[in-house]
Parts: structure tokens; sequence; C-alpha cells
């Protein structure tokens, strides 16, 4: 179905068609080429100190961080549960074992006091985990400070899943690079695109020249194809990072425009009895990618799945919160630590429209038809 208001539609207002025109002509389109080099310095200047190499996907990324950081078949990693799948399926594909943590009500993001139960009963179990993938969802950083406190405390790496949270920030330091690796996605939705792409990126530089070789088939800087370890092709293409490049341009301004848009639906939302918004803890910018709200349906006398219907028969995508891992069939096996409120969030939270170029108007009618449903409740 063709949607009027899209969940998050991708702008190309900049210089993609300029840039993607230069590639082109220039004759590079594959995994070198100025644009890549271009777009990894521009996003390592964006995150100050820190270095990126420009990788094909977010899932690719997070892969190669975590052989990065020596996992291995039979190892265990700690996971946020409330997630997308990409953030635990590369554990599988190293045959080690995820182990799920719950969130905290806050930020909606890993709980640090979980996070410590779990670490405790795997040493106690003679387990310690070989890493911990903490996720910002939709924008909204989470609680790092503790994070990484506990991490350092039992001296586990930090991996922060940072695709949606380009941008935000906790204290001024960026999503991505508070943790040992950070990964970014710039896939179709994302708030800015490559068309398919992702990002590591490290205050070790070691560490993104092992990324940089690895995700080149581990070849040898020699004339000939000599390999001395198993790498991936996991580069990003130079008509990729041309995109790419031209939409971190004006990334800052659509931080910006997603954060008004946040704020206007709080405006026109923000007071009804039953709908709560997440909200930034003290110090904290989220880039609020996605604007969630949570919906009481004993308050409201609605669900979250009747404005779904409603607002997709009027054109309107939305779409449910992630799905917790713990919940998922394919980990049903998965050790879980945490209780019920991934599961909660799951059950009465919806994302709204959020895209960068939505009009006050545009959300004076979504928000028009919430009201609708509201009305027939009376
Ligand atoms: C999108 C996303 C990914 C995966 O990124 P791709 O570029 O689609 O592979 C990983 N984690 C989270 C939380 C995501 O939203």
């Amino acid at each position: 179905m063709a949607f009027q208001f899209k969940l998050s539609a991708p702008i190309f207002g900049g210089n993609e068609l300029i840039y993607t025109q230069e590639a082109i002509s220039s004759g590079q389109l594959a995994t070198s080429g100025s644009f890549i080099d271009k777009f990894e310095r521009k996003l390592g200047r964006k995150l100050k100190t820190h270095q990126a190499v420009a990788l094909n996907s977010g899932t690719s990324s997070l892969h190669l961080a975590l052989v990065l950081l020596g996992v291995k078949a039979g190892d265990e990693v700690i996971c946020q549960s409330f997630t997308f799948c990409a953030s635990a399926n590369p554990i599988i594909y190293l045959g080690a074992t995820p182990i799920f943590v719950d969130s905290e009500k806050e930020t909606w993001n890993m709980s640090p006091e979980l996070l410590e139960d779990a670490i405790m009963h795997r040493i106690a179990h003679g387990k310690k985990p070989k890493a911990i993938i903490v996720v910002h969802l939709f924008g909204m950083p989470a609680k790092m400070q503790e994070i990484m406190e506990i991490a350092g405390r039992y001296n586990i790496p930090v991996l922060e899943d940072a695709a949606e949270a380009v941008g935000s920030t906790v204290n001024d330091r960026f999503c991505g690079t508070m943790g040992d690796i950070g990964v970014y996605s710039f896939n179709g939705n994302k708030i800015i695109t490559s068309g398919g792409g992702g990002a590591l990126i490290a205050n070790d530089s070691s560490l993104v020249e092992k990324a940089r070789y690895l995700s080149t088939q581990a070849r040898e800087d020699l004339p000939y194809y000599q390999h001395l370890e198993i790498g991936y092709n996991y580069k990003m293409n130079n008509l990729a990072a041309a995109v790419g490049l031209a939409q971190l341009e004006q990334l800052d301004q659509w931080i910006d425009r997603r954060r008004e848009v946040n704020a206007i639906y709080r405006e026109l939302l923000g007071r009804i009895p039953g709908i709560v918004f997440q909200d930034e803890p003290e110090g904290v910018t989220s880039n609020y990618w996605l604007t969630t709200i949570l919906i009481d349906d004993k308050v409201t006398g609605f669900t979250n799945d009747n404005l779904r219907v409603a607002l997709m028969k009027n054109g309107i995508e939305t779409r449910f919160l992630w799905k917790p891992l713990h919940m998922q069939p394919v980990f049903r096996n998965v050790q879980f630590f945490g209780g019920d409120i991934s599961k909660s969030l799951f059950q009465k939270g919806i994302c709204l429209p959020s895209s960068a170029d939505l009009t006050y108007e545009d959300q004076e009618k979504i928000v028009g038809i919430v009201i609708k449903e509201l009305a027939k409740t009376f």
C-alpha cells in the first residue's frame, strides 16, 4: 500500500545527484574511491577524535565489531532484548550464544541493574561474557554512564548499536563513541541513508585499521592476492558513499527537524490522558529518529493496534515498537534476564510518522485521526 505519510521517508535535498554523477563520471563505483574517503573523514570529524570505516550495512558492521572484540564460537555475548534482530544475529553468525537483558523504564534501553545481574550470574557459572551490545533505540541514548561503569568493573568491552542514533548525545558525547566500538546504519529509512550502508567507529585506530583490512577480504598489500586471515566483503561502495556524504552534510538540519516534529506531537497529543511520550533524561539529546508513544488502552479506550488500523485506512504508516528478542520464536531457547518492561513497551507502543519533511498541517491531520479514535470511545 502506498502511504501518504511514511514512517520515515528519505529526503534528497542536497548534493546527492551532483556527487553520484561525479562518482559515475570518474568511473569509481566500487569499494575504493574519493567519496568513501570523504565520507569516512567527515563522519570521523563529526564525532570528534573518532575514526570511521564505511561498510555496506549496519548488520555487517556489527558482525565485524564482534570479530574485532574476539568473539568466537562458544562465547557468550550479552545483548539488549528490546531491539531489531540485526543487533543479535551476528552473535549467531559467529557460533556464539546471546544472553538477553531487559530494558529500564526511562530510556527503554538496557537496564544497568539487570545487566549486572546477568554478568554476575554468568561469571558464577564460569562463563564470563565476551562483550555487551547496548542499543540506542529510536535515537534515545541508553544509560551509558552506568553501563560503562559496570562493564569497566568486570572488564567486558561494550559495543554500541547506534544504528538509529546517529547524532544523539549524552553530555555532548555522541552515541557510538562512548563504548569500545560503535556502529551506525545508513539503510533506507534511517535518519541519513546511503541507500544501504553502515559504519564502524572506534577511538582505538588499530581497531579501525583492522576493520578496514577484514572488510576487504583481508587482502595483504602485495602485487598478488595473498591472505593470512579469513576476511569479508563488507566495504561500502563509492556510489553509496557519494549519497551518504551528501546526506551527512544535512544531518544537523534533519535532527533539528525531527526534534521539532517530536515537539509538535507533544504539543498536540501530550495532554491526552493515556498517551505517554518517551522523555530525554538530564544531559541527553535524542535525534528523535522516530517519535514513539505508549497507549494505555484502559484510559484511552483504544489500543495501539486500533490506532495503527485507523491511521492505515487514512494512508498513514505507523509501526509497533520492536518485539523483544526474548519473545521471538527464533530465539526461544536464549537465556533472558528481566521482567515485563520491554514486553509491555511492545504491547503498548507505536511509532508515528516522523519524516523530517512533515509540515505542521500534516501532523495536525495525523493527530486528528488519533482524536477521532478517542471520540469513538465516549
Ligand atoms: C537498522 C538497524 C540495524 C541494522 O542495520 P542495517 O543497515 O539495516 O543492516 C541494526 N540495529 C538496529 C537497532 C537497527 O535499527
